[in-house]
């Protein structure tokens, strides 16, 4: 079987049906985009048949491309509304960043394994995803050369809220992370930037995740 003769499409349906509006998923934005971006070309081919299931799936050097339902969930948590510069911090296979692209003006994502900022680099212009900006580099400390943002998204779970991220979003910006005490499982926490002082941060629980470790100077 190839990739050609799957039923992409009934499928993708089927998954934002059941996995995505079944659970909540509200934002059209987040919807359309997920209805956009084909999963199954951020895939290793091996895993190309599990595309749409909602599960995370493995790719290279042992990292994970996170489950759909997780994915719309974080973005729909940044409450976009489509003029934004957002960060998102692992880059992992791309998915989450060409999904983001269509949510926001302009992406900026860091990863700090070369091997995946490079397949996902090429992978997103092959697809032209022409807002998404690729930085290899340790996410823990942000990118603070196109600071600030209005949104930023951790897609691993850190031992606490790294300090770089919280100076780099904007007054008023939203930032999304897992953010737990052992490496392998985490609460998602949305923290808003409610003000310009360093104590204007209001922190809310959004439910248990289980992520891959952040791993850096702010991380593990
Ligand atoms: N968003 C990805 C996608 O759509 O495929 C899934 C990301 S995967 C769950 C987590 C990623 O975070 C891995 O690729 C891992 O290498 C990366 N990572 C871990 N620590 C990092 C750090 N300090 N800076 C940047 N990336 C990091």
């Amino acid at each position: 079987m190839t990739r050609r003769d799957l039923d992409y499409q009934s499928a993708k349906e089927l998954m934002i049906r059941e996995h995505l509006m079944g659970r909540g998923i509200r934002d059209p934005r987040v919807l359309s985009a997920m209805r956009e971006v084909p999963r199954e070309s951020f895939l290793p081919d091996e895993m190309y048949a599990f595309a749409y299931d909602d599960s995370p799936l493995p790719i290279a050097a042992g990292q994970t491309i996170s489950q759909p339902y997780i994915v719309a969930y974080m973005i729909e948590a940044l409450e976009l509304e489509g003029n934004e510069r957002v960060l998102e911090i692992g880059t992992g296979s791309g998915y989450a960043a060409a999904v983001l692209s269509r949510c926001a003006a302009q992406v900026c994502t860091v990863e700090r394994i070369a091997v995946l900022a490079q397949s996902a680099r090429s992978r997103l212009e092959e697809l032209d995803y022409w807002n998404v900006t690729v930085h290899l580099g340790d996410g823990t400390l942000g990118w603070q050369e196109q600071a600030p943002y209005q949104g930023i998204v951790v897609t691993a779970g850190a031992p606490e809220v790294p300090k770089a991220l919280l100076e780099q979003l904007a007054p008023g910006g939203r930032l999304v992370i897992p953010v737990g005490v052992t490496q392998h499982l985490q609460s998602l926490v949305r923290v808003r930037r409610v003000g310009e002082g360093e104590g204007e941060y209001r922190h809310e629980d959004l439910g248990p995740v289980r992520f891959v470790p952040l791993i850096g100077e702010q991380g593990w």
